[in-house]
């Protein structure tokens, strides 16, 4: 038996001004063929996950495509088109399959493509005639009806921080080998909620998800459920997915559960609101108590889109006179500037180029220690095994601290990538993470506490602070309405 494997994979914020190219997928993650399954075989990956389940069941798993960049702008539609093509060129005249895994984000967006994970899905379907599809989707996903119709099953991660890819990719092949093997399908069902959520009220283990979570593994516990998935979504996106999305997939009852768990969430949604602390006093509370403390940049998410070159907690800190922090800043002019010049000892502006309103450049000045070509392996819980590429990286042993200059967004999903530049984040006062709750694989483990600080940028802990043109409504808190809220309780009361 062999098992197709591919999938495009970004989370796009659409606020966000780099538009994602093609090249941003070749210096991230793009394999094509059998390059697919020797590259990612081994690794916690959804698709790593999918290729170790596959060699245990004793089926083959035949690379696709699989192409992953980091999370920014929207994605170019030569970009999409050209890699959709050849995931279905390679699908069709590739060795016969019985069934297909595919690893997608479920919040992508593509310019000319409204619903590219669900176009994905059905060109496959189109092409392949109706084999059985699983596919893995992230806890942003902003999941909808088409791609829930689309797909025989869809396999979200439970985790945030997202620990459980691999998991999900060995679930999913599993799934469709039942599939292959019994000939049946679950029933599927998704319910979209019109409720809208940001990252940093969505850790798992703190409430409201980690109720919500729970819910989805009691289900997934009752006879003849194959899958549930309560996926909070992706908040920095233009598109008429936003909001929270509840699937169930089941030999029967699917709509029932779904609109069951539905309910759950939708009692919890005042729990959503997420408290900041404003820069100033963030960075003026480092100086008391144990360290390190994490100062949560959670509007400069690199993660989430957000370019990373965002200086407002820089600045607080120097206001503060805080020393001993560790921040990393996205800036290839400014290493390009610093390995343009010789000596240890440097002056230069660094970060506040992308967007004035996240602050302006930040002076970086004290010795220097330059690496050229930083490449490192994740060894943390997130997608371990990855190769990521720094490019030239620049640290300034500042006042406030070390300041490590990028020549390539990098995301704090690891601690790997201090290392890589002999930054010992253990020991630092204060470390600055443009992230919202994946940073705490990283450095949970040993800070002492977290603050997460009202910073400007793309990914803002507020939503009204958003500039939407056109999404739906309604979408709790944006708008509300005791009327259809208590309407919307009803529908989604299961009816039997
Ligand atoms: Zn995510």
């Amino acid at each position: 038996m062999r098992i197709g494997l591919g999938g495009i994979w970004q989370e796009t914020n659409t606020f966000a001004p780099q538009v994602t190219t093609l090249e941003d997928f070749r210096r991230y993650q793009l394999f094509e063929g059998p390059e697919l399954v020797s590259a990612l075989a081994g690794t916690g990956t959804e698709l790593g996950g999918a290729i170790g389940a596959a060699r245990f069941h004793r089926v083959e798993p035949v690379g696709l495509l699989f192409g992953a960049a980091l999370p920014a702008g929207t994605v170019d539609r030569a970009a999409f088109e050209t890699m959709l093509a050849a995931v279905v060129e390679r699908a069709r005249h590739g060795p016969v399959l019985d069934g297909l895994v595919l690893s997608l984000h479920g919040a992508m967006v593509v310019d000319g493509h409204p619903d590219p994970e669900a176009e994905i899905v059905a060109v496959l379907r189109d092409a392949l005639g109706s084999l059985p599809i699983g596919v893995t989707l992230d806890y942003h996903a902003n999941a909808g009806e088409r791609l829930a119709g689309l797909a025989d099953v869809l396999c979200g991660y439970r985790s945030y921080p997202h620990t459980d890819m691999a998991e999900r990719g060995a679930e999913a092949l599993e799934a469709v080998l039942r599939m292959v093997r019994s000939g049946r399908r679950p029933r599927t069902h998704l319910v979209k909620l019109p409720l809208l959520t940001v990252p940093h009220a969505q850790e798992d283990a703190a409430e409201p998800m980690r109720s919500i979570l729970a819910a989805a593994e009691a289900l997934r516990a009752e006879p003849g459920v194959w899958a549930a998935s309560a996926l909070p979504g992706f908040a920095y996106a233009e598109t008429d997915r936003l909001g929270f999305a509840v699937y169930v997939a089941a030999d029967y009852r699917a709509e029932e559960l779904a609109r069951e768990l539905a309910a759950t969430v939708w009692e919890r949604r005042a729990e959503f609101a997420a408290p900041l602390v404003d820069p100033d006093q963030a960075a003026a509370a480092v100086t008391q108590g144990a360290g390190p403390v994490v100062l949560v940049d959670v509007a400069d998410n690199v993660g989430g889109g957000s370019p990373g070159d965002g200086t407002a907690m820089l600045h607080a800190l120097a206001r503060q006179r805080v020393s001993g922090a560790v921040a990393v800043l996205w800036d290839p002019g400014a290493v390009d500037r610093i390995f343009g010049v010789t000596g240890d000892a440097v002056v230069v502006q660094a970060g506040g180029h992308s967007d004035p309103a996240m602050g302006p450049p930040f002076l970086a000045e004290g010795r220097v220690r330059r690496y050229d070509g930083v490449t490192y392996l994740r060894s943390g819980s997130y997608m371990r095994g990855q190769r990521v590429d720094m490019g030239r990286v620049a640290v300034v042993q500042a006042p406030i601290g070390e300041i490590v200059l990028t020549e390539r967004r990098v995301v704090p999903f690891d601690d790997d990538h201090l290392a890589a530049v002999e930054v010992r984040p253990r020991q630092a006062r204060a470390i600055v993470a443009k992230g919202a709750i994946a940073w705490k694989a990283a450095f949970g483990p040993y800070c002492a506490r977290s603050i997460y600080v009202r910073t400007p940028g793309y990914c803002p802990a507020a939503v009204d602070q958003l500039p939407y043109r056109d999404r739906p409504t309604p979408l709790y808190p944006l708008d509300q309405d005791p009327v259809w809220e208590a309407a919307l309780v009803k529908s989604l009361r299961p009816t039997d």
